[in-house]
């Protein structure tokens, strides 16, 4: 098979899929699939980290969260690949509250595995790429608050005129990528670290691992 009939056959599969979703039919969804067929989703359907294997459970979670989920749109994202018996295409998706992307792998024209993951937010959408603020401020102008004002600013607020949605238990890494992601969202975030040792933020691990001076 030529990646032409490939992308052919994804895209009838996915034609059926979001008639069965847009009808409210979780059989009929999951027969879709082969019997013991696959669905491991990232947040996009169940807002939880899941593998759901075989119709009956596949089934089954759409049946609870069809309703609330209301997924709209399946589609195609670029051409499908042939590889022996199987057939490999990238998808996205949008539900009620999330746009996401996917993997789709079929097999005798039914789905082997389905992997749905939330990218971003509808209206909560990350200031990215052409979004992202620029950081640098070219004009001059009276009001004009540099990077250190807005940043001391930020420190004597939070907490106190402004309280944080989220808190962080712990300044490593993790935590502090977390809080990065949640601040160019716009959630108030603060982050708590219990090593008061830590020379810069990042460094608990480090230090406590190998006893740094
Ligand atoms: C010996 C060793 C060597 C390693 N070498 C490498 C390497 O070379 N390359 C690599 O990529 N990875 C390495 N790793 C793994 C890497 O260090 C960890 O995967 C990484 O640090 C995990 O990051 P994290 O932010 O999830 O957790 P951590 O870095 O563990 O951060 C958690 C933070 O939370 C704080 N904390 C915990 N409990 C509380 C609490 N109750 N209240 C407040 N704060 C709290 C801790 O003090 C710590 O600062 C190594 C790990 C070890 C043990």
């Amino acid at each position: 098979m030529d990646n032409t009939m490939a992308t052919r056959d994804a895209a009838r599969w996915l034609a059926a899929f979001n008639a069965a979703l847009d009808a409210g039919d979780p059989t009929t969804a999951a027969e879709l699939f082969i019997e013991n067929g696959f669905w491991r989703d990232l947040l996009g359907f169940t807002w939880n980290i899941v593998t759901l294997e075989g119709r009956a459970d596949i089934a089954d979670m759409l049946a609870a969260q069809l309703g609330q989920v209301k997924p709209c749109t399946f589609t195609l994202d670029g051409a499908a690949e042939a590889d022996g018996d199987t057939i490999t295409a990238w998808l996205t998706f949008e539900t009620a509250a999330a746009r996401g992307c996917g993997l789709l792998r079929l097999r005798g024209g039914q789905c082997w595995t389905l992997l749905t993951s939330m990218t971003e937010l509808i209206g909560f959408e990350e200031p990215a790429g052409p979004r992202r603020p620029l950081g640098t401020v070219n004009s001059a102008s009276k009001t004009r608050e540099t990077w250190t004002e807005a940043r001391q600013k930020e420190r004597a607020e939070l907490g106190h005129l402004v309280q944080p949605h989220c808190l962080i238990i712990g300044g490593g890494q993790g935590g502090i990528a977390l809080g990065a992601r949640l601040r160019k969202l716009g959630v108030p975030t603060l982050i708590v670290e219990k090593n008061e040792l830590c020379p810069k933020v990042g460094d608990g691990v480090i230090r406590r691992r190998f006893d740094v001076a």
